[in-house]
């Protein structure tokens, strides 16, 4: 069956995120609503989200809206109609009259309800339609959330729920698991669970909230909004009725009655409209004094707030052994949060799942964690749990790995998927090589690269597994987050600390030949990058001879932002780029200009489509909807290039003082109009500089070697000001730029 048109009825949050991903999908797609004006308001939505739900603006008209009793007609043409109105049965019930009488014979109907189980929501139907109708539950916000939870019927047609299934994986991108008919499917029964017990335990352990977040985050391999910070972000009054469905729900002895309770100072929070961000404020505020704003926690004893205090519990990377370990209530909390958490996810095997494994997978892609609790399980060590955790009866799943005490219990990973995932692939190679921020596996005719450092910050750890790697083809990719937020600046820092620029001027070299072994080594090098790429990452992406991307990506050179320029060979690499345009071979200060004007305003891109006008990617670049697919895709690009010659060398004519002048009169327009201050115009001065080639004319050819010092000697400059090193440190303490 074949999904060429889709239907989507209820243009709220999910509703409009659902079209949009077709849209992104190049799906055509209609979204109605009780009234034609409310499925425009979420059009409009739609193209002023941020993050952005679309890969491409320009094609919001592709959207088409209507509603439910003008256009229904509409229904008619779709092969498949999604379900998102509000989670309430009897309007549900009457959509589904309604669609059943016009969709075409065979068209899917399907519901993107989180709690209403599909016994019910299709106890009105026909068998035959029972046939066609099943959940599909997107999570929000849909274009970023990788989990699709499809639910059966016991009448489904078998062949049609994974020919969706095939098509939510290939053209929505999404990793698609089939669940049973249970309250919360496996995501939210799991995560959700998992939210209360970190909550539940705070209370218990008397931790601030500040603390908790500090550990129910980063540590643990979780989103860093920790627990008290998502529920914020969630709503807590949202949460309060997913927790009253899941009590109604669930039967008497499910552990999950035990961390669901009402907590007396979360209602009054509720009652008095501290909903969370989008109310007065949650857990935490923002609190405007004297026009200064504040952030303030919730002191969980007394109700009162006061200014927030950031935790540093010393612990960067994911290391979960030393974390349990630790001999403090830091640990402790740790431990308690998470063998509970792994005690209630293995006491749902085989009663949700019979695949523990797809609990670990709906914890990675619904709820962005890096783990899910049989990985923590596997990592932390089956002899070492149990000799911790002696009560685990009626609990089969760990009654059995009680009896083995089999270290290797996991076997296959990410079973719900045929593809060839980077995460099955790399259990069956050999590790080459692995220090504290990459490791090199090693396969037969190639080899992978996978940064591990936090946000996989590069630094000469990461510089030396990429080197030493390239001696055969090597795709560069990884399974968390981001492919690189850029160069490490704690570390440049440190040295800075030192007054130690040697160091730093040493470790920019590094940096910048390890680029010219991407480039010029005789295998190919392919870039597969997901997440961000920016800086120093978004440098090893540009020199790499292939790229494979994932359309959720964030790519640019960030570096005027902290008061640096690119020096890993990213400005001369843009430069080439553009000079190999038809303007760029006409005009030889084109090239100079235009990337001037993308590194110094720091453009970023949030998608290939925004990508390649900017010309961080290239047309014949691969642009992948599944993040899973990013390694098969890799590897048919090594298939296809078996006979790879690495390129030629680059050759740069610039027009030096002339095009610098034009740059510079330029910035200083930006500073008279106070569009820039001091330190931007010298920045700037440094990245004219730079792209302009020095004290070079057009009749002087410059080599990438040549490009490569001038970065080099611009960055250096740079970093020695006091305004930059202001500009790193505030950035590496608040997350943000230093906006002044
Ligand atoms: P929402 O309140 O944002 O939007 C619901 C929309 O349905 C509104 O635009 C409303 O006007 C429309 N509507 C109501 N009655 C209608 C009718 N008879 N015909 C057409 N439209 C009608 O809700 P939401 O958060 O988008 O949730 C929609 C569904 O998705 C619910 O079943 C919910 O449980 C589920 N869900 C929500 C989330 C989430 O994070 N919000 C996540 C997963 C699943």
């Amino acid at each position: 069956m074949k999904i060429k048109k889709v239907v989507v009825i209820g243009s709220g949050t999910m509703g409009s995120g659902i079209a949009a991903h077709l849209c992104n999908a190049n799906i055509p797609v209609t979204l109605l609503d009780l009234k034609t004006e409310i499925s425009e308001q979420a059009r409009e939505k739609i193209h002023k989200s941020r993050p952005p739900l679309l890969l491409d603006k320009s094609k919001i008209n592709n959207i088409k809206v209507g509603n439910i009793s003008d256009d229904f007609d509409t229904v008619k043409d779709a092969d498949w109609i999604v379900e998102a109105v509000v989670e309430r049965i009897d309007i549900k019930h009457n959509i589904y009259e309604k669609i059943f009488k016009k969709r075409k014979k065979g068209a899917i109907v399907s519901s993107n309800t989180s709690s209403i189980p599909i016994k019910i929501l299709s106890q009105n139907l026909t068998e035959e339609e029972k046939k066609d109708f099943c959940i599909t539950h997107f999570f929000n916000p849909v274009r970023y959330m990788g989990l699709l939870e499809i639910v059966k019927n016991e009448k489904n047609d078998l062949d049609k729920i994974n020919s969706l299934k095939k098509f939510c994986e290939i053209e929505l991108g999404k990793g698609a698991i089939i669940c049973n008919d249970t309250p919360g499917f496996l995501g939210n029964r799991v995560g959700v669970y998992a939210m209360q017990i970190a909550m539940t335990e705070a209370f218990k352990m008397k931790l601030s909230i500040e603390e908790a977040d500090a550990v129910f985050g980063r540590p643990m391999g979780i989103p860093k909004t920790g627990i008290f910070g998502l529920y914020d972000l969630i709503g807590i009054d949202l949460m309060a009725d997913v927790l009253k469905s899941f009590i109604k729900e669930l039967p008497e002895n499910d552990k999950f009655h035990e961390v669901a309770k009402e907590i007396p100072l979360v209602k009054k929070l509720i009652e008095n409209g501290y909903t969370g961000r989008k109310g007065k404020g949650g857990f935490y505020r923002i609190n405007k004094t004297d026009g200064i704003k504040v952030m303030e926690a919730l002191n969980l004893k007394t109700g009162e707030y006061s200014r927030s205090k950031k935790i540093n519990i010393k612990s960067d990377k994911v290391n979960l052994k030393n974390l349990i370990n630790r001999n403090d209530k830091y640990g402790e909390y740790a431990w308690s949060v998470i063998s509970k958490i792994i005690k209630y996810a293995s006491s749902l095997v085989p009663g949700i799942t019979n695949n523990f494994n797809d609990i670990d997978e709906a914890m990675r892609l619904g709820f962005n964690w890096s783990k899910g609790p049989f990985e923590m399980l596997e990592e932390i060590g089956v002899n070492n749990f149990f000799e911790k955790v002696k009560d685990f009866k009626n609990n089969k799943f760990l009654e059995d790995l009680f009896e083995t005490k089999n270290e290797k219990f996991y076997g296959e990973r990410q079973k719900y998927t045929s593809i060839e995932t980077l995460g099955k692939v790399k259990k069956t190679a050999l590790i080459l090589d692995k220090n504290d921020s990459a490791e090199i596996y090693r396969f037969k005719d190639y080899n992978i690269v996978e940064f591990t450092s936090k946000a996989n910050a590069l630094d000469y750890n990461s510089m030396d597994c990429l080197k030493k790697a390239t001696d055969k083809p090597l795709i560069i990719i990884n399974e968390s987050m981001q492919f690189s937020a850029g160069v490490n600046l704690n570390y440049v820092m440190d040295f800075v600390t030192q007054k130690d620029f040697k160091s730093i001027e040493k470790f920019i070299k590094y940096f910048q030949e390890t680029c010219k072994y991407l480039k010029y080594s005789e295998s190919p090098v392919i870039s597969a990058p997901s997440g961000l790429a920016l800086g120093g990452g978004f440098e090893v992406l540009v020199q790499s001879n292939f790229v494979a991307s994932h359309t959720n990506i964030v790519m640019g050179l960030v570096e005027t932002i902290v008061g640096l320029i690119p020096a890993g060979g990213g400005c001369k690499e843009m430069l080439w780029r553009w000079s190999q345009t038809e303007e760029g071979k006409k005009d030889p200060d084109y090239a100079p200009k235009k990337v001037f004007d993308i590194i110094g305003f720091a453009k970023t891109a949030s998608s290939p489509v925004e990508a390649e006008p900017l010309k961080f990617l290239k047309p014949e670049d691969k642009k992948i909807m599944n993040r899973n697919s990013l390694l098969p895709e890799a590897r048919l690009i090594l298939d296809n290039n078996k006979n790879f010659m690495p390129p030629k060398e680059c050759k740069f004519k610039l027009s030096g003082e002339k095009v610098r002048k034009e740059m510079i009169n330029s910035l200083e327009k930006l500073y008279e109009e106070k569009k820039i201050l001091e330190h931007g115009l010298e920045v700037g001065k440094e990245l004219a500089y730079v792209l302009s080639g020095g004290e070079t004319n057009l009749n002087k050819e410059l080599s990438e070697d040549d490009l490569f010092k001038l970065e080099l000697d611009a960055f250096m400059k740079l970093v020695e000001t006091k305004k930059t090193q202001e500009r790193i440190n505030h950035t590496l303490s608040t997350g943000k730029p230093l906006i002044n």
